[in-house]
């Protein structure tokens, strides 16, 4: 599934190829995605030239002259630059057609990928009001943490994927982050002690930084806006490395279930 760092990646894969460009027509094959396409939005969007292409915890914000589009890659989904003329495959459900004879097409073989118009501020749009901050702003921070954590019994793990308090630390991120933060995916949010929460900001703040560097971690279905998958996945320390010994201290690495999703730890790195 692509996390912040994918959805970053191709932000920046795309962002060249949009802005300054007129939208020529919004062609739509199949509007039937996670939520349906408004039927509207071809001729609200069509004349518009693009302005930026910015990104907000895992959506894409393409802002036009009179509003933004709001973009989600679900599980499965990619938005590439292509020749506007190109073949359409299987599972390629709309077209953003330029004025350069390019085209910004998006794939999406599971349809959890979604399409929205937003013509007033997209932060006040209904996906995105009540997101937590961005975690590579500097918002972002210690103090953030520990106020939303005083108290809590959730386990840090899954505190740190609700986007209400972060946006965008995914399940392979948490955990990665943990592990270099040293601390155990367990262990309660309103435990943890102040120097433990900035160990944590650094950490996530690291390791989504490394993986955007790299182009977003390689998973089964995953490739960037040109085509080619991300190299993260060599970098990973933990995640899916069960019985594997620990790239620190060679002790093999434990898995556990939490919230239904895999975690991953090392017993004696993480405290
Ligand atoms: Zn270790």
């Amino acid at each position: 599934m692509p996390e912040l760092p994918e959805v970053e990646t191709t932000r920046r894969g795309i962002r060249p190829a949009l802005v300054g460009r007129r939208i020529e027509k919004f062609d739509l094959r199949e509007p039937r995605l996670r939520w349906p396409v408004e039927p509207r939005l071809a001729a609200e969007i069509a004349g518009q030239r693009v302005v930026d292409v910015r990104r907000r915890a895992k959506y894409l914000l393409i802002d036009l002259e009179r509003g933004t589009l709001i973009a989600h890659l679900g599980m499965s989904g990619s938005l590439r630059v292509l020749p506007a003329t190109a073949p359409r495959l299987l599972h390629d459900h709309y077209d953003l057609v330029l004025d350069s004879g390019r085209c910004l097409r998006f794939n999406d073989p599971r349809r959890f990928g979604s399409l929205h118009w937003s013509p007033g501020d997209p932060e006040d749009h209904e996906l995105l009001a009540g997101l937590g901050p961005e975690p590579l702003e500097p918002s972002f921070d210690a103090d953030h943490l520990a106020r939303l954590a005083r108290g809590r019994k959730v386990a840090v793990k899954l505190f740190l994927m609700d986007q209400r308090v972060v946006v965008g630390v995914g399940n392979i991120y948490a955990s990665e982050a943990l592990f270099r933060a040293g601390v155990r995916p367990r262990r309660a949010a309103g435990r943890l002690r102040r120097a433990e929460w900035e160990k944590v900001v650094e950490a996530v703040r690291e390791v989504l930084a490394d993986a955007i560097r790299q182009g977003g971690t390689t998973l089964r279905d995953y490739v960037n806006a040109d085509g080619t998958p991300g190299y993260f996945r060599q970098e990973l320390h933990v995640y899916e490395r069960t019985g594997e010994p620990c790239r620190r201290c060679a002790t093999p690495i434990r898995h556990l279930v939490q919230g239904q999703r895999s975690t991953y730890f090392c017993p004696a790195c993480q405290r």
